[in-house]
């Protein structure tokens, strides 16, 4: 049984040891689903395996824009992947302004360099944009940029605007979404679906733009190991804990707990599951 989502996890990442059924059988308490996202093609591959193992667990396959900078895409690979019944998902892909490089002795932003990254990221992202649309596999955007900035989201908007054109059919949802109002109603022009995690339950600044989408927009993750919700706040996160994720979107969104739980199962089995 499955009631609760959270779209978003990385349930082959080394912080998850020798305790790993714990986390499973905790899912299945509290039936709890997620989407286990590999970031390069070796954790792709144990992301799959997992989802095979486990009944209420999914695979994302693809490249993290800047967790691997020596991977290009092996689409010979990912092809062999991606057959796999329980692959959902092409990412997490996109953009991720937040550490580029800099000059090792002043500290300064290296330009010459940040312009070979962002074109390598550029591409990687392109790549796995076409291998969405080719498998009709919805995509999982990552989107990063340094605070009170904009700029990664309006770059990923404008890619995603021209393939959305071409193909309307193409599925984007934003994972962590962290961009303002004004950019979230221009994702929602291309129909994408967003999702939050644990840091709406200890920050504001997220709900402006959450009491703004539409519930049929709206999913909920855990991003786990990372940013776990209060009141586990500091500790490793895990997908059991999407429980508080969700209960503060539904007091953000002045509904119940169970009308949002059934609204996102409905928005998840559209999205990614169908
Ligand atoms: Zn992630």
């Amino acid at each position: 049984m499955i009631k609760y989502f959270d779209i978003h996890s990385h349930l082959d990442f080394p912080e998850y040891g020798p305790d790993f059924d714990n986390i499973i059988e905790n899912m299945n308490k509290v039936e709890v689903g997620t989407i286990t996202v590999g970031t390069d093609l070796e954790s792709a591959n144990r992301a799959v395996a997992l989802a095979e193992k486990y009944e209420n667990v999914w695979a994302c396959i693809g490249i993290h824009p800047a967790d691997n900078h020596n991977e290009i895409w092996n689409e010979e690979e990912f092809e062999k992947l991606v057959k796999r019944p329980k692959v959902v998902a092409i990412g997490e892909c996109g953009l991720d302004f937040f550490r580029l490089p800099t000059n090792e002795l002043t500290g300064e932003p290296d330009l010459e360099k940040i312009t070979i990254e962002k074109a390598r990221q550029q591409e990687l992202f392109e790549k796995q944009i076409q291998f969405a649309i080719k498998h009709d596999k919805t995509l999982m955007i990552h989107c990063r940029d340094v605070k009170n900035s904009n700029l990664v989201y309006e770059e990923t908007y404008k890619t995603l605007k021209k393939y959305k054109l071409e193909n309307p059919a193409l599925r984007i949802h934003l994972h962590f979404f962290a961009g303002d109002l004004e950019i979230a109603k221009k994702f929602l022009e291309l129909d994408c679906t967003f999702s939050f995690t644990g840091v709406i339950t200890f920050a504001n600044q997220y709900d402006e733009v959450i009491k703004f989408l539409p519930l049929e927009k709206i999913m909920s993750e855990t991003d786990a190991p990372f940013v776990a919700p209060v009141p586990y706040r500091g500790k490793r996160n895990e997908p059991a804990y999407v429980l508080e994720v969700i209960k503060k979107l539904a007091e953000l969104k002045g509904i119940s707990i169970e009308e949002l739980t059934a609204q996102i199962a409905k928005n998840v089995e559209r999205i990614f599951l169908k």
